[in-house]
């Protein structure tokens, strides 16, 4: 294809992806320019076709850095309209619920239940009163580097591009944004940012990222049924002892409730499948009740980061920083990462604004990391550093040694406990016990097709596969021969199948990329990290109502 000149447009800072890290940043830097009198031009692009269409999050949320960063988001009308007022921790058997104390991480007093989806379309909305540009339907497709190798922009995708990756009829080239600093907000498994961490190194010296997949539906239930402010989570059944994961059961406004499940993606049977695993569990006599009556709005599933404190890689490059998920600053035992996600995007924010003010005596001379670790976020993530990698104990060990880190040690203990990549721990399908899972009925559980409509995904068909396979050949020689090919039961959305060919019998993996919902497992969990997730065409994949 001939080399087509792209649009450009000049900003002091990109921010890529509108999620509630991206979006902190530019609200923070437009603050700060008007507080200091000055123009900034800040702009956000988002692969979603709008604002909140691609975020998938619980959520409790915790208000800290809202507090922070708009302090009268009650007048403004900020979406936190239901207080959590009850939790409960219990642990379950196949037929039973046993309550258990909640851990002092899991009290949610003060928080709220939320969709952050919408929490995000309302800060998209400040961040656009205070002179932000957001392009949402835009996808981040390439960094742009100068000549010594500085970060100076992204470029979006081409749009109209076919199949072959010949141009078609509503090709329209891509547009490169050029900044001063860009921040990548892009989230967990970040598309863009995996390629700067490994260009820049900046996983040199910590541990490797670990992960989990979350899969959620969201219920309208019948009134009876319904306790707004009802915070529930479950670990046990379904899962076997040596799995990490459990469930969760929020109650929002107006009958809605959101039910999720997550599993670390360090499980080791190749026959585990997320999916069927959260559809099980809805069945347990414990929960069932809470959904008879009801109807399920949405469904949807995103990956989450939970390395913590021993994973956060250097976050500076020159040229930009990375913030949020994309980085890693979930607290997995309180379950959250929307509050440090906005918080690093605001520290963020302000070390770059003093940056390219010439404040080079003042805060202009720290990097994001530095000014971080002064914040509040490194301590939280400090004292529960070893509560996750505990669960390599097994369920109860990882229990045990979690009061003890929590009521005797207190975060403080004089050792760290380090991770494993998630890619190599999965054992071979020889050696795995086959998993039997029931059939859905329809009324709590369902298959997977039926789920990905609800997800209202969508991807122009003709272009070029978004889901890359480094080494076609692997597919079959090792992903099939040795694991029983995995993706087809990790990938929540189906998109993975082993078929035969017409004839001869072989066996071929087909990639049903238009029901991608976009949660990155198969980036992370391909035993030789052979599938490269890259961005579709921007617009294109879930369109979550409020998840
Ligand atoms: C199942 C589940 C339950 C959770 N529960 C909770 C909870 O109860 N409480 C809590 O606080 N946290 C919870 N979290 C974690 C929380 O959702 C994340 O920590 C938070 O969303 C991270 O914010 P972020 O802005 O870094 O990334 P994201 O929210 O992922 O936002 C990133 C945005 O960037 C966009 N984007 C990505 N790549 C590109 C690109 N190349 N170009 C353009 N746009 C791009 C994405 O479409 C998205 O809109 C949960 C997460 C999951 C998955
Ligand atoms: S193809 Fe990959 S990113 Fe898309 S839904 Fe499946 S596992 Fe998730």
């Amino acid at each position: 294809m001939a080399e087509v000149e792209r649009e450009r447009m000049e900003y002091d800072v990109v921010v890529v992806g509108a999620g509630p890290a991206g979006l902190a940043a530019a609200i923070r830097l437009k603050q700060l320019a008007t507080a200091a009198g000055t123009e900034l031009g800040v702009c956000v692009i988002e692969k979603g076709s709008e604002v909140g269409a691609h975020i998938l999050s619980g959520a409790v949320f915790e208000p800290r850095a809202l507090n922070e960063l708009l302090p009268d988001w009650r007048e403004r009308g900020a979406p936190l309209n239901t207080p959590a007022v009850e939790d409960r921790f219990l642990y379950l058997t196949a037929n039973r619920a046993l309550r258990l104390p909640t851990p002092p991480q899991m009290h949610n007093h003060g928080n709220y239940i939320i969709s952050l989806g919408n929490l995000c379309r309302w800060l998209a909305k400040e961040a656009e009163e205070l002179g932000v540009e957001i392009y949402p339907g835009f996808a981040g497709a390439e960094v742009l580097y100068d000549e010594d190798g500085r970060v100076r922009g992204v470029a979006t995708g081409d749009m109209g591009i076919g199949r072959d990756g010949e141009p078609t009829e509503r090709y329209t080239p891509g547009v490169e944004l050029i900044a001063h600093e860009t921040i990548f907000a892009e989230g967990c498994r970040g598309s863009l940012t995996k390629t700067l961490i490994e260009r820049f190194g900046l996983r040199e010296g910590t541990d490797p990222q670990t992960y989990a997949i979350g899969v959620k539906e969201l219920w309208e239930v019948a009134p009876e049924h319904h306790q707004p402010g009802l915070v529930v989570h479950t670990i046990g059944w379904p899962l076997d002892k040596g799995t990490y994961g459990g469930s969760f059961l929020y109650h929002l406004e107006d009958r809605q409730v959101a039910v999720g499940f997550v599993i670390g993606l360090d499980y080791k049977n190749p026959f585990l499948s997320p999916f069927e695993e959260f559809q099980r569990f809805k069945t347990h006599p414990a929960i069932r009740d809470f959904f008879a009556g009801g109807r399920r709005i949405s469904y949807g599933a995103r990956a989450l980061n939970e390395g913590g404190f021993q994973s956060i890689p250097r976050l500076d490059f020159p040229g930009g920083a990375l913030v949020g998920c994309a980085a890693g600053f979930i607290n997995v035992p309180k379950i959250k990462g929307s509050h440090t996600a906005m918080k690093s995007g605001m520290v963020a924010a302000e070390t770059v604004f003093a940056r390219l003010s010439g404040d080079a005596g003042g805060d202009g001379g720290a990097t994001v990391r530095e000014a971080l670790q002064r914040s509040w976020i490194w301590d939280e993530l400090y004292r529960v550093r070893n509560i996750r990698p505990s669960f390599r104990l097994g369920l109860w060990g990882g229990l045990l040694y979690s009061a003890l880190d929590t009521y005797v040690l207190r975060g403080r203990a004089p050792w760290t406990m380090h991770h494993h990549p998630d890619h190599t721990q999965l054992i071979p399908a020889s050696a795995a016990p086959r998993i039997q899972y029931p059939r859905p009925d329809g009324q709590i559980s369902f298959d997977r097709l039926s789920s990905v409509f609800i997800s209202n995904t969508n991807h122009e068909e003709d272009q070029p596969p978004h889901l890359r396979l480094r080494d076609p050949a692997k597919a079959i020689a090792i992903n099939y021969r040795l694991y029983d090919s995995p993706e087809q039961r990790y990938c929540p959305a189906g998109v993975y199948e082993i078929v035969e060919e017409a004839g001869t019998g072989e066996k071929r993996l087909q990639i049903n990329a238009q029901n991608c919902v976009h949660c990155k497992t198969c980036d992370i969990k391909d035993p030789e990290q052979n599938i490269d997730w890259v961005v579709p065409e921007g617009g294109g994949g879930p369109n979550y109502p409020n998840m």
